[in-house]
């Protein structure tokens, strides 16, 4: 039972794919209106790429404290310096941006690939930082084969991000690699979907089904077991956890605990699978 208080007890922000929610999607056909401009932005205490930039990587407060840590434990356990270049933007930003990139290229067909025409960008969301080194100051997809670009690629799901453009999800994602652009969904999604290895389209198709409390309350184990049923299984613990009673918090935590358990692997105590957001 001790579990189960803990569950409730321990501080989560709501994640939901509602319009301010953590877990919105967005891209060419979820697209943000005009007006979406989240109120809560702050200014990571991060460096930047260029000085004229400090005033480009706000974000909501979640993702920000989530980068402040990534970048000090890229200092401190490699020597890395990260560098921010770009975080929220306003619909007229990228809008500006998309325009640019048709001037530069000839036609609009050939921006669509590269740049997101506006309302297309998960920038919008304050979500998504575009992140550089010290080292290589680029974007360009040179970043992946850069010591730096190889350790976010590998750590940032610890932080709750996740690399939202690979080159192999192209067809679904409808961008080429972007190996600089990290989006913010808290740890127990990014470690999903990191585990899962799939664009995060795939990993909401499914994710989007489930009720809020799990979403914001899952553990990683948990959520990528589900998903992963979901997807690859016959559905079954999917369905179960869509058909649980939930109506209070105690019920709610209870039906996580139970599920939980249900795919806890060998060497994993529950409390450890629950209660860790990260990694197992
Ligand atoms: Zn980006």
């Amino acid at each position: 039972m001790a579990i189960v208080l803990m569950i409730i007890s321990v501080p989560s922000f709501a994640a939901s794919f509602d319009d301010d929610g953590v877990l919105r999607l967005v891209n060419r056909e979820e697209k943000i209106t005009k007006n979406y401009d989240p109120d809560d932005l702050v200014k990571p205490d991060v460096p930047v790429n260029k000085k004229n930039q400090e005033d480009q990587i706000y974000l909501r407060p979640a993702a920000a404290k989530a980068l402040e840590e990534m970048f000090a434990a890229a200092k401190e356990e490699k020597g890395y310096v990260l560098l921010a270049v770009s975080g929220y933007r306003t619909y007229g930003e990228q809008q500006l941006i998309f325009n640019n990139k048709v001037a530069q290229v000839g036609s609009k067909e050939k921006a669509w690939r590269k740049v997101a025409p506006a309302g297309a960008s998960e920038h919008q969301l304050g979500l998504a930082m575009d992140v550089l080194s010290e080292n290589f100051r680029l974007l360009n997809s040179g970043f992946l084969d850069t010591e730096e670009g190889k350790w976010l690629y590998e750590n940032c799901q610890r932080f709750g991000f996740i690399v939202r453009y690979k080159k192999e999800w192209s067809n679904i994602t409808g961008y080429s690699a972007e190996p600089w652009h990290f989006r913010y969904l808290g740890v127990s999604h990014a470690t999903a979907v990191s585990k899962l290895d799939i664009p995060y389209e795939t990993y909401a198709s499914k994710a989007r089904l489930l009720p809020e409390y799990v979403l914001t309350h899952g553990n990683a184990l948990l959520l990528y077991a589900l998903i992963e049923n979901a997807l690859y299984g016959d559905g079954a613990l999917f369905e179960e956890m869509l058909s649980l009673p939930a109506e209070t918090l105690e019920q709610q935590a209870m039906n996580i605990v139970d599920m939980t358990e249900k795919v806890l692997p060998e060497g994993l105590t529950l409390e450890e699978a629950v209660l860790s957001r990260g990694t197992w």
